[in-house]
């Protein structure tokens, strides 16, 4: 099913979940115990899941194994990510190919960011909307797109970044996922802003449960994502605690997703960093 589909049904918010290949998996374990956890999650009924992708293909290889196995095994629709920035034409091309034939009907289309292990990076594509622009001139998929809530670390402002963000939808983007965030109202001042900017399509909100103070960490490095006071508190007062952090990082979670579902938010985009077990608690928490 595609995107405008999905999202046009009645039963909002749309649930999706996000992984990522593992790596370094040459005995095909980590592969193994990445599909137990979808395998869990699956309960939740997902409209979809999606795969992050490197820059420069670097995971290329496992994702295809992945998404085939989620497909049959799972029966569970999977939009593959879609980067562009270290891409030449012809690795854009050989990916719409192989997408073709795992029959893949949405992606998340973006520019990405280069990894220090690439030491040569094509060009031929700068910025996301230029890659939205070839791949809807080459194929019918659906195209979903990134937001930043908190702003793009590259942006001089949340201004230029929205400006920005129409050019994707103006190319033909479906659906926005937004970045992680922890303050609610930075989402709703962000949707607020979209929507004054023209842009009407569905936008489904990142939710990233804290489950590790120093996993959080490594993951905010780079980007604008600052984590609240009230939190960070809580985090610092169970340092040598993991336990305690998780169950913290969850209860936060929670009252962010009950908020954001009070305020009839389109979507919910969990970024699972590959385990089920917060995510399943704050499904169940809110049941
Ligand atoms: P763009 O939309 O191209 O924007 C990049 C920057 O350039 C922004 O500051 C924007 O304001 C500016 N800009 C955009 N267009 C123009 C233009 N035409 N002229 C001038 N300035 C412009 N990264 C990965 O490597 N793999 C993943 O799988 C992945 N998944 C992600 C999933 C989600 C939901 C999100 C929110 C991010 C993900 N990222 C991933 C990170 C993302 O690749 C980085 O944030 C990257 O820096 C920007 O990608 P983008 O598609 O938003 O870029």
């Amino acid at each position: 099913m595609k995107l405008r589909e999905i999202y046009k049904q009645e039963n909002s918010p749309v649930i999706s979940f996000e992984f990522f290949p593992p790596k370094d998996d040459a005995d095909g374990k980590k592969q193994a115990a990445l599909l137990t956890e979808i395998e869990i999650l699956k309960k939740y009924n997902p409209a979809l899941v999606s795969l992050t992708h490197g820059a420069g293909g670097s995971s290329a290889h496992n994702s295809s194994a992945i998404i085939q196995e989620i497909k049959t095994k799972y029966n569970v629709n999977v939009m593959p990510h879609f980067t562009c920035i270290c891409s030449s034409i012809q690795d854009v091309n050989e990916r719409l190919e192989l997408f073709k034939k795992l029959e893949i009907e949405n992606i998340l289309a973006l520019r990405g960011d280069i990894p220090p292990e690439i030491t040569e990076c094509f060009q031929d594509f700068r910025y996301a909307n230029e890659l939205i622009s070839y791949i809807k001139n080459k194929s019918d998929l659906s195209v979903a797109v990134a937001g930043y809530p908190d702003g793009h670390i590259e942006s001089p402002d949340l201004k230029t970044d929205i400006e920005n963000l129409k050019r994707k939808v103006d190319e033909g983007a479906e659906v926005i996922y937004t970045q992680l965030f922890f303050e609610n109202e930075k989402f709703y001042n962000f949707k607020e802003r979209v929507r004054k900017a023209g842009i009407t399509i569905p936008i489904a909100a990142g939710i990233m449960p804290v489950v590790s103070a120093k996993q959080t960490q490594k993951i905010l490095t780079g980007i604008k994502v600052k984590i609240p006071k009230s939190l960070l508190e809580k985090t610092e007062k169970f340092s040598d605690n993991p336990e305690d952090i998780k169950k913290a990082g969850i209860e936060f979670a929670t009252e962010q997703y009950r908020d954001l579902i009070k305020q009839n938010t389109e979507g919910i985009h969990f970024y699972t960093l590959n385990k089920s077990d917060a995510v399943s608690q704050i499904l169940d928490n809110t049941l």
